[in-house]
């Protein structure tokens, strides 16, 4: 029998881009029948993603090959906003990637083409799954209960017949089967309500409908209310995998004398004394709300390492040319003992260091499943895509985390401003010691560790999802 070949088509977004390679890694590794071929589309702005490829063909993959797809068009994407660029990006891939993979379906290969495991941001290739007569798996990069609502709005237009535009900019509550509590209206992605993004979202919805599984990084005691329900629900939702948490604990990305900087500062800090800022890849704030985090911080009195960039959609590599021009007067001064501002961070191992003991975050899926897995506490600020829903799922819904702002948008100039001293009173909440959040991020972590260790949820659903492969 000749090994089974997953194609596999990431977002070309680091995020999702390197959770999807560390799955590849993960099938790869518990099966030796399994080989992947990872179809890379080259966005032209992600500047993060070409030095993770690199990293890549220096370390080369077991039984994993790599190919480059250029696009079949050369579409500007200027004057779109970021997903309906990213569908337009992905649709100009559409015929190439197809090709490729006829291609790999001739008889001569050493592998059978065994099936597609797709971003979400993907999911439209599920067609060239059906034409080839193979499965279609989506992975998602987020977690079970944003899933539940993309199924959960595409559900409300196309069998009950409702505009879910009607609650952009509403003060409604939903009652969503995959959560416990009503879902203000509010927290829903922005792209979810607005004309063209929701476009976007519901077809992701129904070409989900139309996969054999969807394979989540997540696990079951995290989730366990919204995995539970989605894998009971009656509305033709295809196998759920929750197989996470699927992390890269190597620190990708940065620079490697500033990490070596940052470590030895943190050497010297005492045990879960320091509270780390850190959000995301493009994670930025107006210089008024810098201000006022620099205050808090200064005021709090805990030692703080900040991730703090300028804004920009290639930004993750940049620096301010002058922290000076963006903080208080004479903050750099003042907490030149206790804190220290970075660029682009060493995110894992940071979370990983003994100093740290709290982590003010955007809710960047991948952010809440490092913080979990090092049980470092998390403030919650987030800033666009499904944060603010991850967010609401940490706080209200596992209780695990503290809010800081829920309304604050990245990509607003007339966001509102959240003021130094909430902020400070709220990075004292998470450094607290022994308070109930920490305790039950403590109690997650333990559990995170055993849902992929040998006989854990995680592991077990893996298994099945791998059974399902070779089967087919
Ligand atoms: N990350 C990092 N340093 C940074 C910012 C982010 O190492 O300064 C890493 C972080 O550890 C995580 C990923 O980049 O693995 C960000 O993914 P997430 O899903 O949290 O947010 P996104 O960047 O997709 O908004």
């Amino acid at each position: 029998m000749k090994n089974a070949e997953l194609i596999f088509v990431p977002a070309p977004v680091r995020g999702h881009l390197i959770s999807m390679v560390e799955l590849a890694k993960l099938l790869i590794n518990r099966n030796e029948s399994i080989s992947v071929t990872i179809l890379i589309m080259k966005f032209p702005y992600d500047a993060g993603v070409s030095s993770y490829m690199d990293s890549l063909s220096n370390d080369p993959i077991p039984r994993c090959s790599i190919l480059e797809i250029p696009p079949s068009n050369s579409e500007s994407y200027k004057s779109q906003s970021y997903h309906t660029m990213i569908s337009t990006f992905i649709a100009g891939h559409f015929t190439n990637v197809k090709n490729e993979v006829i291609a790999m379906t001739q008889p001569d290969r050493s592998t059978r083409l065994a099936g597609f495991v797709l971003d979400i941001f993907c999911v439209s290739m599920v067609d060239i799954a059906k034409e080839l007569n193979v499965p279609a798996y989506v992975y998602l990069t987020s977690g079970a209960s944003y899933l539940g609502i993309l199924l959960h709005l595409q559900a409300m237009t196309d069998y009950q017949n409702k505009d879910i535009s009607e609650y952009q900019d509403s003060d409604a509550q939903l009652s969503v089967p995959y959560y416990k509590n009503l879902v203000p209206a509010n927290v829903l992605p922005a792209i979810c309500l607005d004309e063209k993004g929701s476009e976007v979202t519901l077809s992701w919805g129904r070409k989900l409908r139309e996969t054999k599984g969807i394979i989540v990084n997540t696990f079951v005691e995290l989730e366990t209310y919204a995995v539970q329900s989605l894998v009971v629900d009656t509305t033709e939702i295809p196998l759920v995998y929750a197989v996470g948490p699927n992390l890269n604990l190597t620190s990708v990305g940065q620079d490697i004398d500033e990490a070596a900087d940052v470590f030895t500062w943190l050497d010297e800090k005492p045990l879960s004394s320091v509270v780390f800022l850190c959000f995301g890849s493009y994670g930025s704030f107006l210089e008024d709300q810098v201000k006022e985090i620099a205050l808090a911080l200064e005021h709090s009195g805990h030692p703080f390492l900040w991730s703090l960039r300028p804004s920009g959609i290639d930004s993750n590599l940049n620096k301010y040319a002058n922290l000076d021009d963006m903080l208080p007067p004479g903050f750099l001064e003042r907490t030149s003992g206790t804190g220290k501002i970075i660029g682009w961070a060493p995110q894992v191992a940071v979370l990983s260091h003994r100093a740290v003991g709290g982590f003010v975050s955007h809710c960047g899926w991948n952010s809440i499943l490092e913080s979990v897995w090092f049980g470092v506490p998390v403030a919650t600020w987030p800033l666009y895509a499904e944060q603010q829903l991850n967010a609401f799922e940490m706080v209200n819904e596992l209780e695990m985390a503290v809010d800081i702002s829920i309304d604050y948008d990245t990509f607003s100039k007339n966001t509102v401003i959240i003021e130094a001293k909430i902020i400070e009173s709220k990075i004292r909440e998470l450094m607290k010691d022994g308070s109930d959040i920490r305790n039950r991020v403590t109690e997650i972590q333990r559990k995170s560790r055993a849902a992929i260790a040998e006989t854990g949820s995680s592991y077990n659903n893996l298994g099945r999802l791998i059974e399902d492969i070779i089967a087919a």
